[in-house]
């Protein structure tokens, strides 16, 4: 079975083609400034192209990509109908869709009106499968996996703000969450890797990257999670700020005369780690400025480690207890100095850290000695591989 893997953004589309025989891409690739001029890039085994291509919408996109799937020279499979299905990747499903599931055109309306919740995201993804749909063929499942379903098991406790209770039965707001199908991967390979049935386990999940979120995992089930009712809190990130006393924001907007889409431009681009070092939104730069001197960059870097200790010790307590702490995406992946320093600084948790271990980027590994009361690991995130999975048993009516 071959399953293409979609993520649309507003101007931007990546796909991956997978045989599920092996969960092996067989092609992947991405279109860029869609709607602005176009670039196409398109990779397959060892034979890659790139180009400038007019790319007025989101279907000439998905035009471009199956005509590259299925090209001469550059394509991997001789007919559009080879795919099974896709998978797209949506940002917010809101209560209305607790889990994955095969599109229709009702669904499709539905989701459509959920764009109040992720004003930036789920409107692509309309697009996105609209344009499958127009392209492929109605014969062709399109299946939609969504980052908020995996939080959907939290209680109430944990997802209702503490607003009038009409405030979320009637308007919704309230915690979502967002990176649940990174979350809900690694949490499994967690399981995995120890040899325990996921039933068994008290997991913390840290998804690090240049958006973070921390997720707390009971027995398979996510209990709580650092985002909110949108991506914007929990830890600080890149640019984003996290969780900071809401009363700053009137009190901002008045002081600079700012309006309602100014300051959430500015919450959302201009603060985290960018905002404070003045260097950088990449943890790399970050660490280069930091072993240079630069105190912001360093107060930036020890303040993203502080809070996702924080995180790490009040999910043990929300919980009960812990058996595993999982690092993974971009910096969780690729940094052993942040790993070292929260699992060492954590040691009373009963870590028993292993420098050894640790010095592995990009690639699963238990970097906590055998006997360790709570252990860790990196594991990479694979959020299209998870995407392809869940399409799969969808379409196979597992
Ligand atoms: P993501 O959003 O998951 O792609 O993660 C992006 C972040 O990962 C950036 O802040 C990068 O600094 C960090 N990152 C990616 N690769 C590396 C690497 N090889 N070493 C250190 N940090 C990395």
């Amino acid at each position: 079975m071959k399953i293409l893997v979609i993520n649309a953004g507003s101007s931007s589309l990546k796909y991956q083609l997978f045989d599920m025989t092996d969960h092996s891409v067989l092609a992947k690739g991405q279109c860029e400034r869609i709607t602005v001029d176009g670039a196409f890039k398109h990779v397959a085994g060892d034979k890659e192209i790139k180009m400038e291509v007019d790319l007025p919408n989101h279907k000439k996109a998905i035009e471009l990509v199956l005509k590259y799937l299925t090209d001469a020279e550059y394509g991997v499979i001789e007919n559009i109908s080879d795919i099974s299905a896709v998978g797209h990747r949506v940002v917010n499903g809101g209560e209305i869709f607790p889990e994955s599931c095969i599109m229709n055109e009702e669904k499709i309306q539905t989701l459509d009106s959920l764009t109040e919740f992720a004003p930036l995201h789920n409107p692509p993804a309309v697009t996105g499968i609209r344009a499958c749909i127009e392209v492929m063929g109605e014969s062709i499942p399109q299946v939609c996996v969504f980052d908020t379903s995996f939080h959907q098991t939290m209680p109430k406790v944990a997802s209702v703000y503490a607003l009038p209770y009409e405030f979320y039965e009637k308007h919704g707001i309230r915690r979502f969450g967002a990176h649940g199908t990174s979350h809900k991967y690694v949490a499994a390979k967690c399981a995995e890797m120890m040899g325990k049935d996921p039933s068994e386990l008290k997991i913390v999940t840290c998804h690090l990257g240049n958006g973070s979120s921390i997720t707390a995992v009971d027995g398979g089930k996510c209990v709580d999670t650092s985002m909110g009712f949108t991506p914007l809190a929990g830890l600080l990130m890149g640019t984003r700020c996290g969780d900071i006393d809401p009363a700053i924001l009137p009190f901002i907007m008045k002081k600079f005369n700012i309006s309602v889409d100014e300051i959430s431009d500015f919450l959302n681009k201009k603060c985290g780690v960018l905002g404070l070092s003045g260097v950088s939104s990449d943890f790399r730069d970050l660490e280069a400025a930091a072993a240079e001197g630069n105190d912001r960059a360093q107060l930036a870097l020890d303040m993203f480690n502080y809070q996702v200790k924080k995180y790490i010790g009040s999910y043990a307590a929300a919980m009960g207890g812990l058996d595993a702490v999982v690092f993974t995406a971009g910096v969780g992946e690729n940094n052993p100095i942040l790993r070292e320093e929260i699992c060492t600084d954590l040691a009373y948790m009963g870590f028993d850290f292993d420098s050894e271990a640790n010095k592995v980027r990009g690639k699963a590994a238990k970097i906590t000695k055998d006997g360790s009361r709570v252990a860790a690991f990196v594991i990479p995130t694979n959020e299209e591989l998870a995407i392809a999975l869940d399409t799969q048993m969808l379409v196979e009516g597992k």
